[in-house]
């Protein structure tokens, strides 16, 4: 398509004033929360960004788990605000252990906040959400959710989990824009946010955004909201409830059951061993010894497969396999699978490649089982 095609969408029609408040209801059921969303403006960094530095203050300590880049970002967004933040770094592209979690709180006479990604986009992790809010309850902290990478791949109930800011999304699962994004925020939060002096006016600043939206009934979004993106943002929550958010879930964990059985029918262990553990919008499979990331990559785009790479201390070592939104379905989860299985084979592994196409085929053909947390 050339940029022509595009041409009826350079004007497009400004979005309606009354479905703001419309689409953040939406939201609200889509999260199992009563709580305030706010919509904002840009990528999902920004809300992160945003969040970190309504929530920061001097006086303020929290524990800050880093799994990947973004819990990385973070950390260091809340020490730019002054808090004394504790960061706890997993393993190298692994989850969090609990028992570390356990350990770290222990260590602390005081908790403020606990920050943690649910899923990770970055390597194929998934931290153990239940677990860490449980604790972070249990010490009275304030709970804030990297969850772009998770809602809609697994479930997400912000008012049971107790969940006080969760940061979503719409580019990951929901296939939506990724030019816009949203937070959950709990009363407890706003009590706490009332209590800093982040910086205001700003883009950042939470408290600008309820002031100027959510006290003044939800009409026009301050500033000026990006028409496509929020077209685009309605379009893809219509399909998403179309198909229902449970079946939306249970369509991206199945194509990670279908990814992990295909990579273990080659004989190779994904790279989070632990289903429980593994993303359901990502799978990583891990480059073997021996084996070029880079010429893998390459030998999977020869393919029209393109395999993600991994970030950081983990470049080099996996490869990541996306069936995310549109690819949760069994054509690009298989071509993954096959395209990796393939590479090695060219490399010299004796692999067997059709074992992996029937083991993912076979994920396919069973019945749905009950979707996991
Ligand atoms: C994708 C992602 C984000 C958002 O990043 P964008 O650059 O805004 O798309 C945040 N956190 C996690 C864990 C992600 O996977």
């Amino acid at each position: 398509m050339t940029y022509a095609a595009f041409s009826p969408l350079l004007s497009p029609p400004l979005y309606p004033i009354d479905r703001y408040a419309k689409l953040a209801d939406r939201l609200k059921k889509l999260l199992f929360t009563q709580d305030d969303i706010i919509i904002l403006q840009a990528e999902a960094l920004l809300a992160l960004e945003a969040a970190a530095t309504s929530i920061a203050q001097p006086d303020l300590v929290a524990v800050n788990i880093v799994t990947s880049p973004y819990g990385t970002y973070f950390g260091a967004w809340l020490s730019r605000g002054g808090t004394t933040v504790n960061d706890l770094t997993a393993e190298p592209g692994k989850p969090i252990a609990v028992d570390a979690v356990k350990r770290t709180f222990d260590t602390l006479p005081k908790i403020d906040i606990v920050s943690v990604v649910h899923g990770e986009a970055a390597n194929g992790a998934l931290n153990p959400l239940k677990e860490v809010a449980k604790l972070a309850k249990a010490r009275g902290a304030l709970l804030v959710v990297d969850a772009v990478a998770s809602f809609g791949a697994h479930p997400l109930h912000v008012d049971a989990l107790g969940i006080d800011i969760a940061a979503i999304g719409p580019q990951k699962a929901l296939a939506g824009p990724v030019g816009l994004s949203a937070l959950t925020v709990s009363k407890k939060a706003w009590a706490h946010i009332e209590k800093t002096r982040a910086p205001s006016p700003s883009l950042l600043s939470l408290t600008d955004i309820k002031e100027n939206w959510l006290d003044r009934g939800r009409g026009a979004l301050p500033g000026t909201p990006p028409p496509l993106e929020f077209w685009a943002f309605e379009a893809a929550l219509t399909q998403v409830e179309a198909e229902g958010i449970e079946r939306l879930i249970a369509r991206h964990q199945k194509a990670a059951r279908a990814s992990r059985a295909g990579v273990r029918a080659l004989g190779i262990s994904p790279w989070i061993e632990d289903d429980e553990a593994a993303s359901a919008l990502v799978t990583s499979a891990p480059v073997p010894d021996g084996i070029d990331a880079e010429a893998l990559i390459a030998a999977g785009a020869r393919l029209g497969v393109s395999f993600g790479r991994g970030f950081g201390s983990i470049e080099g070592k996996l490869v990541r396999f996306d069936h995310t939104g549109l690819r949760a379905a069994f054509g690009p989860v298989l071509a993954n699978v096959v395209a990796y299985g393939a590479a090695l084979a060219d490399f010299g592994r004796s692999v067997d490649v059709g074992a992996a196409a029937r083991a993912v085929a076979e994920v396919y053909q069973a019945p749905v089982p009950s979707a996991r947390s």
